[in-house]
């Protein structure tokens, strides 16, 4: 097989993983232009300082031993099936580097003959990017659930990031969906590669110099929607990977169901609203001090999806508003819908020098809109309704449909139908 072809399959079927985002464009270079954007599987990420960089996101290999029931490279599947060798992909990586269309690999691969065979693929490869062709640029690599520790220790002296994905949100669907894998096996590495940085960064006090290993962390994904977890099993898990295995970042992955599996729920889109609702919480158990059983509870485990999980939260817990902008300390600022954590810092700021007024909190990049309804301001509501759930709901609610999911151009009579109302 050609390995223009081998490309096309292997990018192709990355495209699943979220870990990073396609980019998905297909437009050549003509008439001596500048640019390519034609090569698959080129996608975006953001490293540790901010920056954006193309990656080169890609399969080892699709060929599968296992059979999970989500997946579109399941043994089972009929699909078109490819394999690389380390120095077709290596060669690869580094003439795309080369011409600039890459600053790094994002690189996963199914289970091909056995966990250990597949990640030793990996490693050769990775191995031969860095020592024979001294590449510097950022490595994302997988690691594969229940490939042995030592493996994955040398693996991370190649990879700038590394995760292990557990996909499934509870081993009962674990069991039910991926039942060649086991919890053991996507946990041990996980928690192998948190011990291992911890090490290093204590042997780093000692010494001046020390291996590198996965300086960029680890991160992991989850799929939402194919199994009956609610959002609160979710987000629980997340807040405990942060906590114990310090996880950088947890990916939502909404189910896309290409298969009709007894084993998976049934939909006919996939759940992007809900995916998104669960970045946001995502987003506030990591900078805004929320706990995951703040935002939902035994009896309410799911988010209300027409609203934000931030909103959520204020109309349950009404009795602590309107809050005083001048006077209410910086905790509880981050708790208002509207104001984000740099515009609390600019609040904190600002007040030492005056007492702010409405005009002042526009000005500061307060989101008014939505925090009118939960301050005040020298003592003055600027809500335009009483303090009541139905009454402020009725007013945030967005005056459209939402529409669940991407529009589809095939299905032109229900697109046209649930068109949103522009006001
Ligand atoms: S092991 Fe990975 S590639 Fe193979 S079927 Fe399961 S999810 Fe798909």
């Amino acid at each position: 097989m050609d390995l223009l072809k081998k490309i096309r399959i292997l990018a192709d079927a990355a495209k699943y993983d979220v870990s990073c985002s396609s980019s998905g464009s297909d437009r050549e270079n003509k008439n001596s232009g500048i640019g390519n954007a034609s090569f698959y599987g080129i996608c975006h990420s953001w490293s540790e300082d901010g920056r954006c960089i193309s990656l080169l996101k890609i399969l080892f290999t699709n060929i599968c031993i296992y059979n999970c029931s989500y997946c579109v490279n399941r043994c089972s599947n009929d699909v078109e099936r490819a394999l690389f060798t380390p120095e077709e992909l290596a060669d690869i990586t580094i003439n795309f580097y080369r011409r600039n269309y890459i600053e790094g690999l994002f690189l996963s691969s199914a289970v091909y003959k056995s966990p250990d065979y597949t990640m030793e693929l990996l490693i050769k490869t990775v191995k031969k990017l860095r020592e024979e062709y001294n590449f510097n640029g950022y490595i994302h690599l997988k690691a594969i659930p229940g490939a042995d520790v030592n493996l994955i220790r040398l693996a991370g002296l190649y990879a700038d990031r590394m995760s292990v994905n557990i996909e499934l949100p509870s081993e009962k669907s674990l069991k039910l969906l991926a039942p060649q894998k086991t919890k053991e096996s996507i946990i041990k590495p996980m928690s192998f590669i948190h011990n291992q940085l911890m090490e290093k960064s204590e042997s780093k006090k000692l010494m001046r110099r020390t291996d590198k290993f996965v300086p960029a962390g680890q991160t992991t994904q989850l799929i939402i929607g194919a199994t009956p977890e609610s959002d609160r099993t979710i987000l629980k898990l997340s807040e405990n990977l942060y906590k114990y295995y310090d996880l950088k970042r947890v990916y939502y992955s909404a189910y896309i169901p290409v298969f009709n599996d007894n084993n998976i729920l049934g939909m006919t889109s996939p759940p992007l609203l809900r995916e998104h609702r669960l970045y946001q919480a995502d987003w506030l158990l990591r900078y805004y001090n929320f706990k995951a059983d703040e935002l939902l509870t035994e009896e309410e485990p799911n988010f209300d999806v027409s609203l934000d999980p931030k909103i959520n939260w204020a109309m349950k817990n009404l009795n602590l508003f309107p809050v005083e902008v001048n006077t209410a300390d910086y905790n509880m600022l981050l708790r208002v819908p509207g104001i984000g954590l740099r515009t609390a810092n600019r609040i904190v700021k600002a007040r030492k020098a005056a007492y702010l007024n409405y005009d002042s909190l526009k000005k500061l990049g307060v989101v008014l809109k939505r925090a009118k309804y939960f301050i005040t301001c020298n003592g003055k509501y600027y809500g335009e309704c009483e303090i009541e759930t139905d009454k402020i709901k009725n007013k945030l609610l967005p005056k459209r449909n939402v529409i669940e999911g991407q529009l589809s151009i095939f299905d032109i009579d229900n697109t046209l139908n649930n068109l949103p109302i522009i006001v």
